[in-house]
């Protein structure tokens, strides 16, 4: 009962995100299949027969007619969608099997139903497109028992305000007629990420909920609200502040697709928004989205299939094409973390019993400080080629020494030095570490493995390897005030940077710069835009207050909820 449901939240798979905000509507019931109702054992008189035929042909020849009378209205996918169903609602196979059943006795809906069976087990056998059309053949047959039954047409009504559509599953004729005006988000009980109804809803622009538990309890009519980032259906909530909700999170999805960058926020505060990158096909695509420059280039993945170190030649040529598609914007080349998860056949790995705490990153030059070199001098090379002057970062970097060590090898090719700060006594000692350098990079996926002892690659302790946890969070705070103190750039160059609440977060920390895969450039650069610089100060302190990545993570988004509404409605 909807009412017992009031106030509470129901948890499904998040599919296409965006908040939506409308009462629940549910398709119209499929007709009852059991035989009683369908008139299975009923024996039509041979005299009737023909007549039975005739009222079969004819509720198929509607159900085509309404199906095709739709796809005339609608374009694309939905249109060949719709035509297809109506295909089947016309198929001679299906009309010949279901008339040959009646010309035996059977009733029209018995018929209908008898002749899906056949069909459906057939397509089912054959496999792969053909199974997939069963659940088209199910809605025909569906929407022909109505029709000989004298019932509504069940499938999605139109909803004349906008609604949420709540469904078992979505059959393709119901979901390809769908208006995104009034049919403002998807939720259903069943399916999956790529489910039909995933698709459409991609397609519509419209948010998706599936797999969501609980739902057959809300009953038409019921105010919901939709939150297609979390996967949740908020049941009757407040109405204004959903609606202020769904209108926040309209303003930010329409800034996130017209952002251009350069990053900024709301008070002009910069912050760099950088690309991640691995080879010169990568730096090539990443061109394509606002991004001011690459904040990590990972070296070493471009080599994993090599059995022999490249020359020096070979990789100048390989750094040279990310530098060249970056050219005269700032290239942050980090030599190579080879090792642990990403091991390089030419380093020759000994075999370690902990190889994440082993020699991986910048420790590979304690036996191979030829390596090391010869990277340097390949990154030189490209550098001189292209008169430009990269930024070069070390990996896995514990101590000031080390550090210190690195940065004379850069320096000394005339480039700038940085270190990437991935284990916490790096953190521990930033201000010594950056006294012996021009830069550091905070990696986040690697500083919280490292921090909470947590295998990045666990899934079971993915709650702790959550970059939003309180104690990494401090780490990079003394980070960032270091970076601050002495006047160098912190950069935060992990998966951190690709989350646009946490990017805000970073930048109150004191963050300098934000790199991660390009696709989130927009997210991030737009959400830092729709707040001021103290309000992310808001944010951090909102989040280091906390002990908790989850308790982080919404003190945060209250804060910049509340920050970046206040904004827009000010202007
Ligand atoms: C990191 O550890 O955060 C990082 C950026 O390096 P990688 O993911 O390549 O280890
Ligand atoms: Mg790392």
């Amino acid at each position: 009962m909807t009412e017992t449901l009031a106030g509470s939240t129901l948890q499904g798979t998040p599919v296409v995100g965006g908040l939506a905000y409308g009462p629940a509507i549910w398709p119209g019931e499929r007709p009852s299949h059991d035989p009683e109702t369908l008139g299975v054992g009923t024996e039509v008189a041979e005299a009737d027969r023909e007549s039975e035929i005739g009222r079969f042909t004819d509720a198929a020849g509607v159900v085509a007619g309404r199906l095709r009378d739709r796809a005339s209205h609608s374009s694309g996918a939905a249109a060949e969608v719709l035509a297809a169903t109506a295909g089947l609602a016309e198929d001679r196979g299906w009309i010949g099997a279901a008339s040959g059943l009646i010309r035996k006795g059977a009733t029209a809906p018995a018929a209908a139903a008898a002749a899906t069976e056949q069909f459906a087990t057939m397509f089912t056998k054959l496999g792969g497109l053909m199974a997939e059309r069963v659940t088209d053949l199910n809605d025909v047959r569906d929407r022909v028992l109505a029709e000989l039954l004298g019932l509504p047409e069940p499938g999605v009504p139109e909803p004349t305000e906008p609604s949420v559509l709540l469904a078992d599953d979505l059959a393709p004729a119901d979901t390809a007629g769908l208006d995104p005006s009034t049919t403002v988000a998807l939720v259903t009980r069943f399916g999956g990420p790529t489910s039909h109804t995933a698709i459409i809803a991609r397609q519509l622009g419209i948010p998706c909920v599936v797999a969501v538990s609980g739902l057959s309890e809300v009953q038409a009519g019921t105010p919901v609200l939709v939150d297609g980032n979390r996967g949740t259906l908020a049941i009757e909530p407040d109405e204004a502040s959903a609606r202020a909700q769904v209108e926040a999170s309209r303003r930010h999805a329409q800034a996130v697709s017209g952002w251009q960058g350069p990053g900024r926020t709301a008070d002009g505060h910069e912050v760099s928004v950088l690309a991640n990158v691995a080879d010169g096909a990568s730096a090539r695509t990443a061109t394509k989205y606002p991004v001011e420059g690459i904040g990590l280039f990972r070296t070493e993945l471009a080599f994993l299939d090599r059995a022999d170190e490249p020359s020096v030649d070979e990789q100048a040529r390989i750094y040279g094409e990310v530098l060249e598609a970056f050219a005269g914007k700032k290239v942050v080349v980090r030599s190579l973390d080879a090792g642990s998860d990403k091991p390089l056949k030419f380093v020759n790995h000994k075999d370690e019993a902990n190889p994440a705490l082993g020699v991986r990153g910048d420790r590979i030059a304690i036996e191979n400080p030829d390596i090391r070199a010869h990277q340097l001098d390949a990154i030189a090379q490209a550098a001189a080629a292209l008169n430009t002057t990269p930024w070069v970062m070390a990996p896995m970097i514990a101590s000031p020494r080390e550090a210190a060590a690195f940065a004379a090898e850069v320096r000394g090719r005339g480039m700038v030095p940085g270190v990437m700060v991935e284990i916490p006594a790096a953190a521990i000692l930033a201000h010594a570490i950056l006294a012996e350098v021009d830069f550091v990079s905070i990696g986040t996926n690697d500083l919280t493995q490292y921090t909470m002892a947590a295998d990045r690659m666990s899934a079971d302790l993915a709650a702790l390897t959550d970059p939003w946890q309180p104690a990494v969070l401090k780490l990079i705070e003394s980070v960032a005030t270091a970076g601050q103190e002495l006047g160098k750039s912190v950069g935060v160059c992990g998966e951190a940077a690709a989350d646009p609440n946490l990017a805000c977060v970073l930048t109150g920390l004191g963050v300098t710069s934000l790199s991660s895969a390009p696709v989130a450039a927009a997210g991030v650069g737009a959400r830092l835009a729709e707040v001021t610089l103290d309000d992310c100060r808001a944010a951090a302190a909102a989040a280091l207050a906390t002990a908790d990545p989850g308790d982080a993570r919404a003190a945060a988004a209250e804060v910049l909820d509340a920050a970046a509404t206040r904004h827009a409605t000010a202007v």
